[in-house]
């Protein structure tokens, strides 16, 4: 089934609930026209050009021959539209060839990009992380060496951290750097599922590496950043022979099938390091939040392409008779609960799509205010909010797309209808990027105690403000409903904070960081319903929040309880009487 581009949607979520005010002042050359054409020419791009690629990706997937990684058929071509577009550097420094536009913009474009072809999206997420690395903390000498032709497409980027034994804690990392007296380091060992680690569509690859210099300290305090080319780089920019680097093979996936996971194997290549020595971790971290909201967007975006495919299938499947249609054989949309299913999974679309895209606005102002108030408070939105836009909305994708299987019954099961790629290609996001449960953890140990729970507290002010206003009959319940979820969030937030460091808030977590993303999402729906009132889809807005308010919100005093229940019971729960 052919994608159809958000773009009025993606425009509703940026302008009415998330509101670009503050972006038309920090972004000079923006405004709205230049949004609407970016979002029209990016719709065009994923409907046209990568969308039909997303089937003969899954199906052909790339392919590892003689030692290199092939890409899926068509890849190589879409690859240089792409570049040649200026898709790239959307969002990258205008200094080395970028547009400067909003990160929230680019987030936009990142998420049709996705929905229409996930596998291929990975491409420039994964460049755009080794951009804003650079970007960060690379020399003026490596900045002006590498980032045109990262920003430009030319050159494509990889993040190596993962090894066998170091996954979600990196303080395992065992690669090696020697210094090779010539300024630079030679890098072996075996770096795992390194995302685009090799493949034919650009012309260098560079990978961004994290290593140990001899001697480093153990753990996280003795890894530093590196970068290694795949061709060797000579000053004046040159491509040269080939580095001591290779890809050892690809993954065979449950999904992404076009997006080749390599094992990359380091034998004494050439690399230069990036920022201070034993500082990688740090420098790394500084990308984080940006990397995870990306992925976050990718929930969002895998759930819409499913939910456009279920919803054309609903409306052409007829099975028994509906109270709302008079056929003998109505078609499933018209039974209630299919309908309560595709309307809950664009719901949830609506809800994720605007917490990611305000914490993208959020980073923008962060990045860019020059008001150190305001600089300070989006600083802390955009932390709160980071690990629920990656949890919460990569969660909602694999339900969503769960739900995509659900209503086409049995040819959901089977691959004919392509419902089944959904749910497999979605299936990742909740574990890359560090998984959903390191994420839940961050939340509930890091961003909840930032200034003393100042966060949350600012949260829960704005979020209030917006139950003050949904006076409407239309909107009341949903008033209601918010302000209840509000008490739980404000009251499990209490609990957590007291908690902080203990077995009980690590086991509360994952419930902790749920209530959040449940409650902000109706957060959000709620701003859309207020937003919309007067216009045509007023009606439509107001039906959806109060949806999401009914059949969501109402759990949030609940999940509440989940969150203070104590670790009590795990603990009892020991391996041995898991396994009895
Ligand atoms: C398709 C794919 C692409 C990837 N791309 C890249 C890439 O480009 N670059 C790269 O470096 N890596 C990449 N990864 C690796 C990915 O980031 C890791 O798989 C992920 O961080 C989890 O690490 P792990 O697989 O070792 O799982 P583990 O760390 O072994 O975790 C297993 C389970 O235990 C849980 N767990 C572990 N530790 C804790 C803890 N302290 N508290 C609570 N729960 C815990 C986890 O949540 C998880 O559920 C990719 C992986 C895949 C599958």
């Amino acid at each position: 089934m052919s994608f159809r581009p958000p773009v009025r949607d993606l425009a509703f979520a940026l302008n009415d609930v998330v509101g670009l005010e503050p972006l038309i002042a920090l972004f000079p050359e923006f405004d709205q026209e230049t949004l609407m054409a970016v979002l029209e020419a990016a719709g065009e791009l994923a409907a046209g050009v990568l969308g039909p690629l997303n089937r003969i990706g899954d199906q052909v997937g790339a392919k590892f021959e003689n030692g290199q990684v092939i890409s899926a058929p068509g890849f190589k071509a879409a690859y240089q539209e792409f570049v040649d577009g200026g898709w790239n550097g959307l969002s990258a420094d205008p200094e080395f060839g970028g547009q400067g536009l909003p990160r929230a913009v680019a987030l936009a474009v990142f998420e049709m990009i996705s929905a229409a072809n996930m596998s291929f999206g990975l491409a420039p997420m994964l460049t755009l992380g080794a951009i804003e690395a650079l970007t960060a903390h690379g020399t003026d000498r490596q900045k002006a060496l590498y980032l045109p032709h990262l920003t430009n497409g030319a050159w494509s980027g990889t993040m190596n951290l993962t090894e066998p034994q170091a996954g979600s804690d990196l303080a395992l990392v065992r690669a090696k750097a020697e210094p090779d007296g010539e300024g630079t380091y030679r890098i072996t060992g075996q770096k795992i599922y390194i995302t685009w680690g090799d493949h034919d569509c650009a012309e260098n690859i560079i990978h961004l590496v994290l290593a140990r210099l001899p001697d480093a300290p153990e753990g996280v305090k003795g890894i530093s950043l590196f970068l290694a080319p795949k061709k060797l780089v000579s000053e004046a920019g040159e491509i040269g022979e080939a580095n001591a680097l290779r890809p050892g093979g690809i993954e065979h996936k449950l999904g992404i099938h076009a997006s080749p996971t390599c094992t990359m194997l380091f034998e004494g290549a050439k690399a230069e390091l990036v920022g201070a020595p034993n500082q990688g971790l740090a420098c790394m971290f500084t990308m984080m939040n940006s990397a995870r909201l990306n992925v976050g967007i990718q929930g969002v975006a895998i759930a819409e392409r499913a939910y456009q495919h279920a919803l054309a299938y609903a409306q052409e499947r007829r099975q028994g008779r509906s109270p709302w249609s008079t056929d003998a054989v109505a078609p499933i949309i018209d039974q209630p609960d299919v309908r309560r299913t595709l309307a809950l999974m664009k719901a949830k679309i609506e809800a994720g799509r605007a917490i990611c895209l305000a914490t993208a606005v959020a980073a923008d102002v962060a990045h860019l205010s020059a008001d150190p108030e305001v600089k300070a408070r989006a600083r802390l939105r955009e932390e709160l909010f980071t690990p629920i836009a990656k949890a919460w909305c990569t969660d909602v994708g694999v339900e969503v797309a769960s739900a995509g299987v659900q209503v086409h019954g049995g040819m959901g099961f089977v691959e004919e209808t392509g419902a089944a790629q959904h749910y497999r290609d979605a299936r990742i996001a909740p574990i890359y990027e560090g998984t959903n449960g390191i994420q839940a953890i961050d939340l509930a140990g890091r961003k909840l105690g930032l200034g003393g729970g100042e966060a949350v507290r600012q949260l829960v002010a704005d979020m209030k403000a917006t139950v003050a206003a949904l006076t409407a009959p239309e909107v009341q319940t949903v008033g209601a409903r918010l302000a209840s979820a509000i008490d739980a969030v404000e009251h499990a937030s209490a609990w957590m904070l007291e908690q902080k460091g203990t077995p009980n808030a690590l086991a509360g977590a994952t419930a902790y960081l749920k209530l959040l993303g449940d409650t902000v999402g109706g957060w959000m729906l709620a701003k859309g319903a207020l937003a919309a009132v007067d216009r045509p889809d007023a009606a439509a807005r107001g039906a959806l929040a109060r949806l999401y308010a009914d059949q969501v919100l109402t759990g949030a005093a609940g999940l509440a309880g989940g969150v203070m229940a104590g670790s009590a019971d795990l603990e009892a729960l020991t391996a041995g009487v898991l396994a009895a």
